[in-house]
């Protein structure tokens, strides 16, 4: 039965799809009594994706960056419903989105998570997968979006992303293992250095954060527990431009190509992958006259870092509206996050195409802009309502006129860019921040790195967190990170 308020209007149903940065600073910042809540994602909890590529060496511990979605629903003013599902279709005909019970987010691009094909309980008990539709007034799509492989060959098959919690327990498993593997073989084995190159392909921010993080591991940590093989450990990172952190001031970008030689991080730019197979990453160098050549780089673990593509679930939306016809890297919206040739569906963060980079700065901003949206809409609805069934005090002029006012005047999003932070490795990063409208500041270095580390402690959503990535940080400091498999 559908809920009333005091008036006799309605409650409307607000689905919300996805546990990520959008979704949840849209459930954190807006009045859920105002609405029927209903949070449909694979994963309950929020991940902290800044410091992800901290977690596959140990310099911070997984469980210190997710928050469970109901943790954050608990302390909601309104009922919260969590359904651990993905939509696997959308019906914005009859307002209709299929759900279909799952345990893991898919990260990759072949739609399997990357640690584990057991994805639905059925899975695991054998009882018939759980399928279901749910009807909505309001949808939110925060389903952010996949690695991109731009199809090229092997890339699904044979890399790992760095995306979810899974990727990083890949990521740490395949990394001890071709460690352990080539620590049999003998010095000078082609096989063992093979095995003990680690290769990072895409040299934008999660490429370079990673590949700064594997090779602080190896000089901090593996050359004291391993140190006949971390000497002849590798990290290559392979960049398709002439130079990597593109969206970075110039001076920054040549700051980490010079920390990257001194770190010994192999950097290969104007380097396209072309193809990928079981041992070896096929490229294409571009060289200085503007020719090409074609390289090989042999490699024990290969890490795939290129950007964003459109999830299944946002391709099947775009695919039934004719007004997005023509998106190709993720949902058209308007600048109320309105989905284009809809009155009733939103989308907010990776999974949209604005002029806004795929950020969770962006998307973080887009929640809280539409949790003040909702509220306003409501205010709306209500008003129409009240109009509709007018009491005999209620002065319908002043009404109208009220609602035609609010009509007008209902805000527009507008982000404030606060800059662009990333970690680069041997305890270094790099800041473009904007101060106020007015300020540019641009820096690179261990203040830098302690900026860094204070800014993401801020950001995390709970004060727990917080804390546990700090004492991660101290544990690291005391005691380093171990070279176990878990
Ligand atoms: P996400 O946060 O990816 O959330 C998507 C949600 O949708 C997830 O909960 C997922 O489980 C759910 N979902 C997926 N499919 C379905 C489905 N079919 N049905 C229902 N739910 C579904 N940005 C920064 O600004 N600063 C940084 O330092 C930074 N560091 C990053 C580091 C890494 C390693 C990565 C990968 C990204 C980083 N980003 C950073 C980018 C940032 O994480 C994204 O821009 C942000 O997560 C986008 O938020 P979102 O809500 O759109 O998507
Ligand atoms: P990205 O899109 O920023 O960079 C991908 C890089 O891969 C590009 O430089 C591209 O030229 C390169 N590339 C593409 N195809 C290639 C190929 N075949 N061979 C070699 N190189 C190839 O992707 P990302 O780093 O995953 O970041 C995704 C989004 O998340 C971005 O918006 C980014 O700003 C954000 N992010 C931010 C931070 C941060 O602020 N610290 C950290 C991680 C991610």
């Amino acid at each position: 039965q559908v809920p009333e308020f005091e008036t006799g209007q309605k409650k409307k149903t607000l689905v919300i799809l996805g546990s990520g940065w959008g979704s949840i600073s849209l459930l954190k910042n807006l009045d859920t009594t105002l609405y029927n809540v209903v949070v449909v994602s694979p994963r309950n909890y929020f991940l902290f994706t800044p410091l992800l590529p901290s977690c596959p060496t140990g310099t911070v511990e997984l469980r210190s960056i997710v928050e469970p979605v109901r943790s954050i629903t608990r302390r909601s003013p309104g009922e919260v419903i969590y359904l651990e599902a993905e939509a696997t279709s959308i019906d914005p005909v009859n307002n209709r989105v299929t759900i279909k019970q799952s345990t893991t987010v898919h990260s990759g691009h072949s739609g399997k998570d990357t640690s584990s094909s057991k994805s639905t309980v059925a899975d695991y008990t054998g009882i018939d997968e759980i399928t279901t539709s749910l009807s909505y007034d309001y949808l939110v799509v925060g389903v952010g979006a996949q690695p991109s492989t731009f199809g090229i060959p092997g890339v699904a098959e044979n890399s790992v992303f760095l995306k979810e919690v899974s990727d990083s327990v890949t990521i740490r498993k395949r990394l001890m293992d071709v460690i352990e593997a080539a620590n049999i073989l003998p010095k000078g084995d082609s096989e063992r250095k093979r095995l003990l190159s680690i290769v990072v392909c895409g040299g934008g921010p999660t490429g370079v954060e990673v590949a700064g993080e594997l090779q602080d591991y190896i000089d901090q940590d593996l050359k004291k527990w391993m140190p006949e093989v971390a000497d002849e450990l590798k990290v290559t990172l392979v960049e398709a431009l002439p130079n990597v952190l593109n969206m970075f001031n110039a001076k920054l970008v040549e700051y980490t190509k010079e920390v990257f030689a001194e770190t010994n991080i192999i950097l290969r730019t104007n380097t396209m992958v072309k193809k990928v197979s079981d041992k070896n990453v096929h490229a294409s160098h571009k060289l200085k006259d503007g020719s090409t050549e074609s390289v090989e780089i042999p490699y024990g673990l290969l890490i795939w870092a290129t950007g964003n593509a459109p999830r299944d679930i946002t391709r099947d939306l775009i695919s039934k509206v004719d007004e997005q016809k023509n998106a190709r890297r993720g949902l058209l919206v308007d600048e109320r996050m309105l989905l284009d040739g809809t009155d009733n569906i939103f989308a907010l963060g990776d999974c949209t195409f604005t002029k806004y980079a795929p950020t969770a700065q962006v998307a973080f901003q887009e929640g809280i802009f539409l949790a003040k949206h909702f509220a306003k809409l409501h205010e709306l609805e209500s008003l129409k309502y009240t109009l509709a069934n007018p009491k005999p005090t209620d002065n319908t002029d002043r009404l109208t006129k009220k609602l035609t006012k609010l009509e007008q005047k209902l805000p527009v999003f507008q982000y404030n860019h606060q800059g662009s932070l990333a970690y680069i490795g041997s305890e270094r990063a790099v800041a473009d921040l904007v101060w106020g409208d007015w300020s540019n500041i641009t820096s690179g270095g261990s203040f830098t790195y302690l900026f860094w580390r204070s800014a993401y402690i801020y950001m995390c959503l709970s004060v727990k967190n917080q804390i546990l990535v700090c004492f991660d940080w101290v544990k690291v400091s005391l005691f380093g990170r171990d070279c176990s498999k878990e």
